[in-house]
């Protein structure tokens, strides 16, 4: 029951702010089971125009995209953590190095693309780049493009 719902609503999507010794945007993605975790050093991208860092973390349970509050002094990532953004998200193209996703949420909509960093040095594979694509036409906007009355004509 609970799977079908998520076939039309799509998986979870939740970006918390957390406000530990260093503020930063932790993006969470439903994937098997689990939340697939990223750490953004910067305010999440709305627009196309800039290309955030984002950090791969250790995965979290699923419900904890519900978790606002204080992590107690002395725990790890001590500091309140509140929900910065959430809906849910669908992925539209994916292997282990990119994964690009329809974001639905209240601040963050559109086609968003996370890719690892093509980095040899050790210590650089959880290195990640993230941002919301220029073209959008996998958004929708293809329908839009589809009222100028070309629609279906075939070129002979
Ligand atoms: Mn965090």
């Amino acid at each position: 029951m609970n799977s079908q719902i998520k076939k039309e609503t799509g998986l979870i999507y939740v970006i918390q702010k957390h406000l530990a010794s260093r503020l930063h945007y932790d993006l969470r993605l439903e994937e098997g089971g689990v939340l697939k975790s990223w750490a953004l050093p910067k305010e999440p991208p709305v627009t196309g125009a800039e290309k955030r860092l984002a950090v791969k973390v250790e995965d979290h349970p699923l419900g904890y995209e519900n978790f606002e509050g204080f992590i107690p002094e002395g725990e790890y990532g001590a500091g309140r953590v509140e929900i910065w953004d959430r809906g849910f998200y669908q992925p539209l193209h994916q292997d282990e190095n990119i994964k690009e996703i329809l974001i639905l949420g209240q601040k963050l909509k559109g086609v968003y693309t996370l890719v690892r960093i093509k980095d040899r040095q050790k210590g650089q594979e959880n290195l990640w780049i993230f941002f919301r694509n220029k073209n959008q036409e996998k958004a929708g906007l293809k329908d839009e493009k589809n009222t100028n009355g070309k629609t279906g004509q075939k070129d002979k």
